[in-house]
């Protein structure tokens, strides 16, 4: 079991399947951080991958994320999920994706057992759509909600919302939720130093919050205390609407979570420094690690783990933190 020094056991592993990405979201990939992607060699194969996946699933990990840059932009991505397909019973494996190239690879997707699918969704409108994302392809994100929900599938939709781009389109994801059935979760917009916006685009939960409550009334759902999101239904009409709180209540003290980034090393927290991280990737490349070396090295390195992410100011001046990279 992967148990810290807090106690907490880590049941939960996101993967970053590559640092790639077909859209250049302002809080994320702006275009000047594209050039400082990782080199092929650098990115884990997917026969590394799958050895990495036994590894971990020995060790107590039974829900895996993949996620990115766009997972759906890695070449094979869809093959390499449908070879994970009745080898592990115990892992649920999901999908966060930002919906360009889903509807055309779902049914892959769909034929590799995977029926947890989350996507990024910012704005219902083309215009903003386009300035969040640097595309005009917001027809076929909703495009990809449809066919997913066409699989009775419900996916999750993931709404950054930022102050003064996309807070004027809050009612508008609530109305989505509600004519479409959809869980609709707001994250608030973290500090990551590629994304000079913060200071002014941050927005609390509670303020969106507040926004929703002038037309609907929010009841708070009854949730798995393991879940990061709060959830509310929204009285009298079918749909959920959540709240992701990273920056104003964070949730470290029940993280269950791992994060594997594209180039194979372990973070322990979204905001673990650079210098914090564990490469794995020289032991998986290194013929004289076992797979028992490696878990054994997973395992002592979890209890290092830090008890909550830095406090804002410092999170604001945390260098070298590519969300791409991580895997968000
Ligand atoms: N490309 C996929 C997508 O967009 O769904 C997966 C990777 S993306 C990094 C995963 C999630 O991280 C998305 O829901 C995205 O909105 C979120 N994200 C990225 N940068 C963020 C930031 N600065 N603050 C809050 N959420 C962020
Ligand atoms: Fe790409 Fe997802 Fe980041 Fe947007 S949030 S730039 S879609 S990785």
């Amino acid at each position: 079991m992967l148990v810290d020094s807090y106690n907490r056991v880590h049941n939960y592993l996101r993967i970053s399947l590559t640092d790639k990405c077909n859209l250049n979201c302002i809080y994320c990939n702006p275009n000047s951080i594209t050039n400082r992607l990782e080199k092929a060699s650098q990115i884990l194969g997917y026969d590394e991958l799958l050895r990495l996946i036994n590894i971990f699933s020995e060790i107590g990990i039974n829900k895996i994320r993949f996620t990115g840059g766009e997972p759906l932009v890695r070449k094979g991505a869809d093959d390499f999920f449908e070879s994970l397909k009745n080898k592990y019973s115990d892992i649920t494996f999901c999908i966060t994706t930002n919906g360009i190239l889903l509807e055309e690879k779902l049914e892959n997707i769909i034929n590799s057992g995977i029926r947890k699918i989350n996507i990024s969704l910012d704005s219902l409108n083309n215009d903003c759509f386009i300035k969040m994302t640097g595309s005009s392809e917001l027809t076929r994100v909703l495009s990809s909600i449809n066919k997913v929900q066409e699989h009775e599938i419900n996916p999750k939709i993931n709404t950054v919302i930022i102050k003064g781009i996309n807070d004027n389109e809050i009612l508008d994801f609530v109305g989505f939720a509600i004519e479409r059935n959809l869980n609709v979760r707001f994250i608030e917009f973290m500090p990551f130093n590629c994304n000079g916006i913060w200071n002014k685009g941050f927005m609390p939960y509670t303020e969106v919050k507040k926004i929703i409550e002038r037309k609907f009334i929010l009841v708070k759902a009854n949730q798995d205390s393991s879940e990061v999101a709060k959830d509310y239904k929204i009285e009298g009409n079918p749909g959920i609407i959540s709240f992701i709180t990273p920056i104003s209540e964070h949730f470290c003290e029940n993280c269950s979570r791992l994060r594997l980034t594209a180039d194979g090393s372990l973070k322990f927290c979204l905001f673990t420094p650079e210098d914090k991280k564990i490469d794995l990737k020289i032991y998986l490349r290194d013929k004289n690690y076992l797979d028992s070396d490696i878990s054994q090295i997973i395992v002592s390195a979890i209890k290092n783990k830090q008890p909550e992410r830095p406090d804002i100011d410092n999170l604001v001046q945390l260098k070298n933190l590519n969300m791409l990279k991580i895997g968000g």
